[in-house]
């Protein structure tokens, strides 16, 4: 396994109390695999991301039992350690490329100082590499672009600069936080081909984080479905996406437009009734209780269990597996 998670927790200060953001999540990711987190804003994914970077904010206070990517336990690393994997090992993009990019340095200083950081290549070898890079990702007139700042390229643009500073040193693992969501869709469909061309030709493998069911249905292998902190269900992408058994997957995906009628391209996950609580004390019940439908006097009183439909569709609900099935239409 590339990637392996265990009961990773983040919990950040929040007037006065602790906010747990992530609670208790697992997660696998083998080389050559795409797992996308989705879930709504707030249930703690780009917390989880940042947790694996080791780039939580300060404040932030983390703890796994296993962080391992290949042979190496990342959580007890020295900053110096991890700093020396980060784009190198493992990579992040984020999702606003603006913020993520240094407005004073050209493109080109930055694409070359990642690579000369990490390999030691001199000048002209971190030059051609970028150009090299660069030219992957679709970027025409390499050489001039390099010479360029970020605020003179399009969003289209920079998001392939970032997408090419996280490829240089052709990482194991990229983090991917919704990289494509202030894009159009013609420039998202291109990004998330380059990602997924980078990834074949590499074994990488990638966390995507999406709110976007359509980004979700083109590249994932596996999706895991967070809410409120934790992980509710986790399965390949057919099962979940076609055969959802956690009441929460399931109100998500009957919240999108059917594909007949549209394409499925920028369906957002929504208008589930209530919001997504924030928790401060721990407490083991079923995050989604207050907003179930389906809830019974027992998920008021015990942690849901884990239920597995089909060996690898994992499911923490009360709900017998029978009632999980999806009715014929
Ligand atoms: Fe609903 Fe209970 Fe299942 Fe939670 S455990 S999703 S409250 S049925
Ligand atoms: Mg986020």
């Amino acid at each position: 396994m590339l990637l392996e998670v265990r009961d990773l927790h983040v919990t950040l200060p929040d007037q006065g109390q602790q906010l747990r953001a992530v609670r208790g999540i697992d997660l696998e990711v083998p080389a050559g695999e795409t797992l996308c987190l989705v879930g709504e804003s707030g249930c703690g994914k780009s917390m989880t991301a940042l947790a694996l970077m080791q780039l939580l904010p300060r404040n932030a206070k983390l703890s796994a039992e296993k962080i391992r990517l290949g042979e190496t336990e990342l959580t007890k690393l020295s900053e110096r350690k991890m700093s020396a994997l980060r784009g190198r090992k493992i990579s992040m993009i984020f999702q606003e490329p603006m913020t993520a990019l240094n407005p004073v340095f050209t493109i080109g200083d930055q694409l070359r100082s990642v690579y000369r950081r990490h390999t030691g290549a001199n000048k002209q070898e971190a030059q051609a590499r970028a150009i090299e890079v660069l030219e992957s990702v679709g970027l025409t007139n390499a050489a001039v672009r390099l010479g360029q700042f970020p605020h003179q390229l399009s969003g289209g643009l920079r998001q392939r600069v970032l997408i090419a500073m996280a490829l240089m040193c052709e990482p194991e693992m990229i983090i991917c936080d919704e990289p494509t969501t202030a894009l159009d869709v013609t420039t998202q469909a291109q990004i998330l081909r380059i990602l997924k061309d980078a990834q074949d030709k590499r074994k990488m493998g990638m966390i995507f984080i999406t709110h976007d069911l359509g980004v979700v249905a083109r590249i994932a292998d596996r999706v895991a479905v967070m809410y409120a902190g934790r992980i509710v269900e986790i399965g390949p992408r057919a099962a979940v996406l076609q055969n959802p058994a956690h009441p929460y997957t399931r109100g998500l995906i009957a919240s999108v437009p059917r594909p007949k009628d549209e394409s499925a391209e920028g369906a957002r996950l929504a208008s589930i009734p209530g919001n997504v609580p924030a928790f401060h004390r721990e407490d083991q019940r079923c995050p989604f209780l207050s907003r179930c439908p389906k809830r019974m006097e027992v998920c008021t009183r015990e942690a849901p269990p884990k239920r597995t439909r089909h060996w690898d569709q994992h499911v923490f609900c009360h709900l017998p597996l029978e009632e999980q099935e999806v009715q014929p239409a």
